[in-house]
């Protein structure tokens, strides 16, 4: 905790001042481009890894980066979706799982998770994944996490359609969705190509936009 807190005292006289302007100008408000949903796992810095600042992603974390499907219960996540889309105007949705994740390999064992009723009930949101594995290779073990990782990004996408402020914008092209899944380990992200049925490489799956970007500051 030290740590965080020295940080804090530093902050403010480093990071903080070399983006004053910036934060002036985030004082009063926010118009984010993008919801980023992903995992609350430690290893994840969002902005890092897309090279992004303060206010440029409007982030939902959990375990699993899970969207439960539409209730009508309210929850911390569906309300969060719902201020993204409906007030701020995102324009994308990302989830974002990750290598090594803890939670799938909670939801490929759940046996395991007998003492944690909480991560047990939430990583129900994630069987249909675990299922869907199960039936396309004959088992779901460890072995299959990386399969799990994936196809859980797929269903948490599939949940977000069901949420109505999501479901009508898409109708209306006003809002894309975006597959995502980071590697820890290479710093690389794969990303879903709706052409190709896959996870393919970044520079694939976005070949046209970095191509028009590279020719716009040429
Ligand atoms: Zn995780």
């Amino acid at each position: 905790m030290e740590k965080v807190i020295s940080g804090l005292v530093q902050f403010k006289s480093s990071s903080f001042e070399e983006r004053k302007a910036l934060f002036a100008d985030l004082a009063n408000g926010q118009s984010p481009e993008v919801l980023f949903i992903t995992c609350a796992d430690s290893r994840i810095d969002p902005n890092l890894v897309t090279q992004t600042e303060p206010g440029e992603l409007f982030i939902i974390r959990n375990a699993g980066n899970i969207v439960p499907p539409h209730a009508k219960t309210a929850g911390g996540v569906t309300a969060s979706i719902e201020y993204a889309i409906a007030v701020l105007g995102i324009k994308h949705i990302v989830v974002c799982g990750h290598s090594d994740c803890g939670a799938m390999k909670g939801a490929l064992n759940t046996a395991a998770l007998a003492d944690l009723p909480h991560v047990q009930n939430w990583l129900d949101h994630s069987r249909a994944a675990v299922e869907i594995v199960k039936a396309k290779q004959g088992q779901a073990t460890i072995s299959e996490l990386d399969q799990v990782t994936k196809q859980n990004v797929l269903l948490q996408l599939d949940h977000l359609r069901t949420h109505p402020a999501v479901a009508s914008r898409l109708g209306t092209g006003e809002v894309d969705m975006h597959g995502w899944v980071y590697n820890i380990e290479h710093g690389t992200v794969a990303a879903y190509d709706e052409m190709q049925q896959e996870f393919v490489s970044i520079e694939e799956r976005y070949a046209s936009l970095i191509e028009a970007k590279a020719a716009a500051s040429a």
